[in-house]
């Protein structure tokens, strides 16, 4: 592996948050009854006339000035032709040699060094539909529902030199498109999906090496893990003096390895040409601006930021952001907390370990800024301990309740000062002469009713060793 330089590619694919698809009306909404949500349109039925979505536009604009592309004013859709049962027009809408975007970059860390990697290009096309294979032996179903979603294809230059640095850009690629809310990018319902070229050449040469394309890789792990696979694979080929093949491999998750699909001699000829039926897209300066007002502080932004001034890691700079909700979550606390360190350590420990076990968005929980640095401040005033905080936070986590609340309501902030107690205690005895005459006269069951009546008073917020040994003491004298 020392003899070679690992050389690496991606295409991402990103379905873009519009509501409706991409040339027609009909809903993008995921999950829903199969073949709900078609029209003519989407099926490719003859006659229909494709409309663009202006909101899909502004959003494949949007990511384009968020990774630093030059935006086209000028650009066009083209007809990818090829035949598939998931394809009713046996054409995907897409863009060719005018992308709406193009050479734009993303700067990535890893292993405390910053790259750059280059982007390509970043065009639009229509998502096409889902080949669903029936249980029962009874062949293929198709569902057009994601046929016509608005999908954008975002490629780099060959500037990622590992599999590492493959995630690394893929991590922030997701973090931009989201903060923006270009893409949702959930790669379980396949709004996010990424092919990787792969290639070796010996360290110091220019030349590139036969590529082979990686696809089928459903999550950044399977990226990291597939291309480490080809890598390896390749080197060994090469070592062995044999030649890569240039051809499409298939990642197999669970056997841990890719499988060749097809050589470059079966590859499709697409046959592109431009879409007669829709008109070239034209963006104006002021439509372009308007985009650029909607862009709000980017993750890389917000990282330096965040360790500029709070103080924090890069490393706890760096997972916060890449996060929105959380990155967001973490300015609001700062604004009444003036402890970002701690908070920085809450959202990386406590909170993070559930998010994570549940596979949620800090969104969708019960935790807030506000009852985050209620906790906190709960600690620092001594009201509870750091352990106890913990339990609050689990029970505030679990019950829609606030920090406050769940002290109050569990008594666990504990009354011990003994001058206070004594007062309590004092006053219990002058009110329930008859137990106390009780307890003197050899019934010492009676102490279990003026402890609880001390437990009342102090709403069950005093020391119950505490107020049975005072209790005791002046009992007994
Ligand atoms: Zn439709």
């Amino acid at each position: 592996m020392a003899n070679y330089e690992t050389v690496i590619g991606l295409e991402v694919h990103s379905e873009l948050l519009t509501s409706t698809k991409i040339f027609c009306g009909c809903s993008t909404s995921f999950g829903d009854e199969p073949n709900s949500n078609v029209c003519p349109i989407c099926l490719g039925m003859p006659g229909t006339l494709p409309v663009l979505n202006n909101r899909a536009l502004e959003l494949a604009a949007k990511a384009g000035l968020s990774l630093n592309c030059e935006i086209a004013d000028f650009s066009k859709f083209d007809r990818k032709n090829y035949f598939y049962p998931d394809l009713p027009k046996a054409y995907q809408i897409s863009q060719f040699d005018l992308p709406i975007a193009k050479n734009g970059y993303l700067d990535v860390t890893v292993n405390g060094e910053k790259k750059r990697i280059r982007i390509n290009r970043i065009h639009m096309e229509e998502d096409a539909g889902k080949l669903v294979h029936s249980e029962r032996g009874g062949g293929s179903l198709v569902d057009f529902n994601r046929t016509g979603v608005p999908l954008i294809e975002i490629v780099t230059e060959p500037d990622i030199g590992s599999p590492e640095e493959a995630k690394a850009f893929l991590e922030g690629l997701k973090a931009i498109l989201q903060y923006t809310d270009v893409s949702d990018c959930k790669m379980e319902e396949g709004s996010l999906r990424c092919d990787a070229n792969v290639s070796l050449r010996p360290v110091g040469s220019t030349e590139f090496g036969t590529k082979t394309e990686v696809k089928n890789m459903n999550s950044f792990r399977a990226v990291e893990r597939a291309l480490n696979y080809e890598v390896e694979r390749q080197a060994e080929a090469l070592e062995d003096g044999e030649e890569i093949i240039q051809e499409t491999r298939r990642w197999d998750e669970d056997r841990g390895i890719t499988i060749s699909m097809r050589s470059k001699e079966e590859a499709h000829d697409y046959r592109y040409f431009p879409d007669p039926d829709l008109v070239p897209v034209v963006m104006k300066e002021e439509q372009i601006e308007k985009v650029r007002q909607e862009i709000p502080e980017l993750p890389n932004d917000k990282k330096e930021r965040f360790i500029k001034d709070f103080n924090l890691s890069e490393y706890d700079a760096s997972v916060i952001t890449a996060d929105k909700s959380l990155a967001e979550f973490f300015d609001e606390c700062v604004k009444t907390y003036d402890e970002p360190k701690k908070i920085a350590n809450w959202i990386m420990g406590e909170i993070s370990r559930v998010l994570n076990e549940d596979q949620i968005g800090i969104e969708d929980t019960n935790i807030s800024p506000e009852r985050l640095t209620e906790l906190l401040k709960l600690e620092d005033e001594g009201t509870i301990s750091n352990k106890i905080a913990k339990e609050v936070f689990e029970d505030m986590y679990q019950n829609d309740k606030s920090p406050k609340q769940i002290v109050e309501e569990k008594g666990l902030v504990q009354i011990s000062d003994t001058s206070e107690l004594e007062g309590i205690i004092d006053q219990v005895i002058s009110e329930n002469p008859s137990a106390v005459e009780d307890y003197r006269g050899g019934k010492k069951k009676a102490m279990g009713f003026l402890v609880g009546q001390v437990m009342k008073k102090t709403k069950g917020k005093a020391n119950p060793q505490k107020v049975n040994e005072l209790l005791q003491e002046k009992l007994e004298n």
